[in-house]
């Protein structure tokens, strides 16, 4: 079957929907994909909230923010690989794109005094930190959701992205297996939109759901798009232990502590001002230390300290932290320290984008978590993700209304052929009986990417990981999914998210195999100082015939001039 729209969004987190809003009030015909129920989408987990320069609290000496603070912070915090003209924008946009959210019904926290509360985060000068208790994504992604339903915008719920169709250079719409009846649709198109999110589970360790698989960015990359900073992976220094379930940077924002089994304030020593709210890369790079000079407990973990905050404010500001750590650690923070280790947490690298969200493919745009603006270079602070998911959903989708008001339709013939080409290709892939075990090569890749691309790089140890993922790459075509239904079947899905994983698991190596320098998130043992003069440039990867290449382009500088990064 062949779907008609003016524009198909896929993905159904804040992004997605955010644009699809603004499509459908322009009067377009707009539809979104999605592999969940959109309210599954991975911004439901965001906790600790969204930066905008409101200047509800008052900085230091009374001082209010501004968004050239909020600007600053974020250039800073991305050790100046960010384009300063993207990071401008999304700044400038931030204060009214909290009050839009609030106007179609998200409940933020308050002050006393009525106005919305803002809490101290991680690397920001200021307390800017707009939120809804310890539950911000889950209240805006439901108040975007509401007022999609209202709209009676369409959703192709359990729909799975398996191919972008280019014809003529352009993109003129995908194809998506249901995932219930196992049959292949078209989807035609006058522009495509990549909302798809992060690509976090190619790791072992992550706080991702278990859908952030990138197919977004594989199926660009296949296309012909170019991906971008891919060797920049975000690790959040508090994950929950054992399970790495998140526990917000807002328990540090709200006072909470880190402490080594020396009952020790240890991060006093590496971010002397800043302390436990510097920069996530600072910190997490700091407990790694910690734990391999032997001042983590056995199994490598440490301790957030709550306790002193009171029954009162984590009942009230920390609700759902309180309540995970009960849960999946049987620990209760009022009274007990919390367990946490480091765990990989946001890609800040992805498709690679200009300021309105246009790939080199004309009719394929990306916003969101899968794309790379960039607007957070080499180390993301935190809430300015959910601030970049709704801003350029917006923006974005304005550059596509724009720009479809000159491109009609085609014919069919190109998605025709594609869904034959997809059908043949599941067909074979449940047609195998005998073969390598699916989940056996899943497993190797997420440990494989973990030692070699993990907090800590080195050259050799890199390098013999990416020839561990060619090795995988080689196995896949050997599976067997031992399940040859076309109906939900789930270990077909697993499947087509296994082979974009491993290309993206690729990407991320080489590019951080050719960057010999240490920036933001990527830290190399055998390169341990930033490179301004080699590298204070953009990592692009592309694929042809088969062979992925490493290219650079210049990031854009602006009102920020270089500095050492302190904090
Ligand atoms: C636990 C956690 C807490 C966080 N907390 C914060 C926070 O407090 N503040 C902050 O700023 N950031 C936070 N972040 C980051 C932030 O939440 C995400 O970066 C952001 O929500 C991503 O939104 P998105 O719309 O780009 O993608 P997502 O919300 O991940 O949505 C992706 C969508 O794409 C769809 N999709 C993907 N692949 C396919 C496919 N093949 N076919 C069809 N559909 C597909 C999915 O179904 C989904 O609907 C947090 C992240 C995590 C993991």
């Amino acid at each position: 079957m062949i779907h008609h729209h003016d524009v198909i969004i896929i993905g159904g987190g804040l992004t997605g929907l955010r644009a699809a809003l603004q499509i459908k009030d322009a009067g377009l015909d707009g539809a979104v994909i999605s592999k969940v129920h959109p309210l599954r989408s991975h911004s439901v987990a965001a906790q600790g909230g969204m930066n905008a320069s409101l200047g509800n609290v008052e900085g230091e000496g009374g001082v209010k923010d501004s968004w050239k603070n909020h600007a600053y912070d974020t250039v800073k915090g991305s050790d100046y690989l960010a384009d300063q003209d993207a990071v401008e924008l999304m700044c400038r946009e931030a204060p009214r794109t909290v009050i839009e959210l609030e106007h179609m019904g998200t409940v933020w926290s308050r002050l006393e005094n009525g106005k919305i509360a803002q809490r101290p985060f991680g690397g920001a000068g200021f307390p800017r930190t707009c939120y809804a208790a310890d539950r911000t994504g889950h209240n805006a992604l439901h108040t975007l959701y509401e007022n999609m339903v209202g709209r009676e915008i369409p959703v192709y719920e359990e729909f799975y992205l398996t191919s972008l169709v280019i014809d003529e250079g352009r993109c003129v719409g995908c194809t998506a297996l249901d995932i219930m009846t196992g049959e292949v649709h078209g989807f035609q198109a006058r522009a495509v939109l990549l909302a798809t999110g992060g690509f976090g589970r190619i790791y072992d360790r992550s706080t991702n759901a278990l859908i952030n698989t990138g197919e977004g960015a594989s199926l660009a990359l296949e296309a012909g798009a170019q991906l971008k900073d891919m060797e920049f992976v975000q690790f959040h220094p508090t994950t929950l232990y054992g399970t790495n379930i998140l526990i917000t940077e807002g328990a540090r924002g709200e006072g909470g502590i880190l402490l080594n089994k020396d009952e020790k304030r240890f991060m006093e020593g590496y971010a002397p001002r800043t302390r436990d709210l510097a920069a996530r890369d600072v910190i997490s790079r700091a407990m790694e230390q910690e734990i391999a000079e032997g001042r983590a407990y056995p199994g490598g973990y440490l301790y957030l300290d709550l306790r002193h905050l009171g029954p009162d404010k984590i009942r009230e500001r920390l609700p759902g932290i309180r309540q995970i750590a009960m849960d999946f650690a049987g620990v209760d923070p009022i009274e007990e320290k919390i367990p946490v280790q480091p765990g990989q947490h946001y890609s800040m690298g992805g498709v690679d984008v200009g300021m309105g969200g246009a790939t080199s493919i004309p009719g394929l745009y990306a916003a969101g978590e899968c794309a790379c603006i960039s607007v957070h270079g080499a180390n993301r602070l935190g809430g300015n993700s959910l601030l970049e998911t709704v801003v350029f959903g917006r923006l974005v989708a304005d550059k596509i209304i724009e720009d479809v008001s000159s491109i009609n339709f085609t014919e069919e013939g190109p998605i025709k052929t594609a869904m034959i080409n997809m059908d043949i290709k599941i067909g074979d892939i449940l047609g195998r009986e005998e073969g390598e075990n699916l989940f056996q090569i899943r497993e190797a890749m997420t440990r494989t990417m973990s030692q070699g691309f993990g907090i800590l790089r080195e050259k050799q140890e890199m390098q013999e990981s990416l020839q561990e993922i060619k090795k995988l790459q080689k196995q896949l075509p050997r599976v067997s999914l031992q399940n040859s239904k076309r109906e939900l079947n789930q270990a077909l899905v697993r499947f087509l998210e296994l082979e974009g994983m491993l290309l993206l698991s690729e990407a991320v190596a080489r590019s951080a195999i050719a960057r010999e320098e240490s920036r933001g998130s990527h830290f190399r043992t055998d390169y341990p100082g930033r490179d301004d003069v080699k590298f204070l440039k953009h990592t692009l990867i592309d694929l042809k015939d088969d062979e992925m290449r490493v290219s650079y382009k210049p990031v854009k500088l602006g009102m920020f001039e270089l500095e050492e990064r302190v904090y």
